[in-house]
């Protein structure tokens, strides 16, 4: 089969003004850090964008300080109606530099560029706006008249999605009266800093949102530190765990967002091209550096082999390439420490026995990148099946019943979404009744929208962000 060649379509950085280096943003301001520098690269090809400050424990002691004043003096005693239009105005402003965010976006995540324009950042200012509604009516939050902020929130992010986590994180925050320390992730600390010129275009006041940057001890720090009262953290199940060890016997509240292993479930009866599609979604969306992607592909035994063909050669139209390119639909894995857990992983599935297909793409010299892959032959046992690989690898596993099917799913310590592909309403029904996952798609994957609540089960964690319920995580006397 032949393909059209595409030329190359990259994205202009001329729109970015970056700093060649970012100070901490505390109290309205930046400042340099009291704790060393570390570099901000481009995992497309390893340039150097930018130094970063790593905030110390007196950085964060200073950052928590801050918040702890404008908690005090002003953001806990404005108006839920003047807080919502400061949500309003930041939620506008994020619309109106948007390209420059993608761009910044793009270029410090690896991610493609076509994702970053119609998916993170439109959904950046779509969280704002619909926090900034809900910052006036929280007394039909289901908490009786007038419920109270928590005060002080601390928040942990990952670098899958950078702009959309601190959106999650900020927006019902300060809707529901708090104010904020957050820690973006070491490897993608860019539009974190631009979003703070916005909070400044946005005369928010000084104090209310804090961006300290810094790697893990960073963010031990902000947990441990005693006038936080709230924790909320995405990440790994592993410094989940810590996190939460950390904060037992305190009185700080605590949500978790951890990792996944979801379950993409394909009945016989599926419209199967709208299902390949959202296979690949569920799977190759943002390089499969998403904790609720589709990594395990549970097809009924019947269209196994159709499937796969077809999968197979959906993925080899893939394009693989310059993140800024608007062609392209894979782009770099984050860092080298991901890309070798990637590729750890993916040998120990073809060690333990499971047979590998990896798409024709040509990878470019410099950079991190790993071809869109899939397993087959995978058993439930496998490490493969089991571990969260947070890269393009999907493993493929069989049913025959939708007994099976459901078994096979909630088998694994995580719970945090599942998908099913099937024409029949009471079939998917019948099923979603019986996962053990926090959002369950159908006929479609991956879709988010600020007003529904995202959390998991089990190891996956708990707490749910977006709709009202994100906002009890924010407010005393409800549990999220
Ligand atoms: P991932 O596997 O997605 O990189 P991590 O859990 O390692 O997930 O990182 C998520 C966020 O947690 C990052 O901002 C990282 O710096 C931070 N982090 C790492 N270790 C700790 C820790 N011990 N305490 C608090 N935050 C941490």
């Amino acid at each position: 089969m032949t393909f059209l060649e595409y030329a190359p379509a990259p994205e202009s950085r001329s729109v970015l003004h970056l700093r060649e280096s970012y100070g901490l943003f505390i109290d309205g301001d930046f400042r340099a850090g009291s704790g060393d520098t570390f570099a901000t690269i481009s995992p497309a090809d390893e340039s150097h964008i930018a130094t970063i400050a790593s905030a110390s424990e007196a950085d964060v002691d200073t950052a928590v300080a801050a918040a702890r004043r404008a908690y005090d003096k002003t953001w806990s005693r404005m108006s839920g109606r003047d807080r919502g239009k400061y949500l309003f105005r930041i939620a506008r402003l994020v619309q109106e530099r948007a390209r420059e965010l993608a761009v910044a976006e793009s270029l410090d995540n690896g991610k493609p560029i076509k994702e970053s324009r119609d998916v993170d950042v439109p959904l950046v200012a779509a969280w704002f706006f619909y926090y900034a509604g809900w910052a006036d009516k929280l007394d039909h939050a289901g908490l009786g008249a007038d419920p109270k902020s928590l005060g002080v929130a601390a928040q942990i992010i990952p670098w899958n999605f950078p702009l959309l986590m601190l959106a999650w994180k900020i927006a019902p925050a300060l809707a529901a009266g708090n104010t904020v320390v957050i820690k973006p992730a070491e490897t993608t600390p860019l539009s974190a800093l631009i979003f703070a010129e916005i909070l400044q275009q946005a005369d928010l006041p000084p104090g209310v949102v804090n961006i300290v940057t810094g790697a893990g001890a960073t963010g031990a720090a902000l947990v441990r530190h005693p006038d936080v009262n709230k924790i909320a953290f995405t990440g790994s199940t592993g410094v989940g765990r810590e996190i939460a060890k950390a904060v037992a016997g305190t009185d700080k509240k605590l949500t978790l967002e951890l990792g996944g292993k979801a379950a993409n479930i394909v009945f016989d009866d599926a419209p199967l091209d709208q299902a390949i599609e959202g296979i690949v979604n569920g799977i190759f969306f943002n390089q499969g550096h998403v904790c609720c992607a589709g990594s395990r592909l549970l097809v009924q035994e019947s269209i196994h082999d159709d499937v796969v063909d077809r999968l197979k050669t959906r993925l080899s139209t893939l394009r693989l390439g310059d993140p800024l390119d608007k062609n392209t639909d894979i782009g770099a894995i984050n860092s080298r420490e991901q890309l070798d857990r990637i590729r750890e992983l993916s040998a120990i599935g073809e060690a333990e026995g499971a047979e590998r297909w990896s798409a024709p793409c040509v990878i470019p010299d410099n950079g991190f990148w790993f071809a869109p892959t899939i397993f087959t032959n995978v058993q439930a046992s496998h490490r493969i099946a089991r571990d969260e690989i947070f890269g393009p690898v999907l493993s493929v596993l069989t049913f025959r019943t939708p007994a099976e099917a459901i078994e096979k799913a909630n088998n694994t310590p995580y719970g945090l979404s599942a998908g099913i592909w099937s024409d029949k309403g009471s079939r998917i029904l019948a099923v979603a009744d019986r996962l053990r996952a926090g959002v369950i798609w159908a006929n479609t994957f991956n879709r988010f929208d600020p007003a529904s609540p995202f959390g998991g089960y089990k190891e996956s964690g708990y707490g749910r962000e977006g709709g009202r319920h994100g906002l009890l995580a924010y407010l005393k006397g409800a549990s999220a």
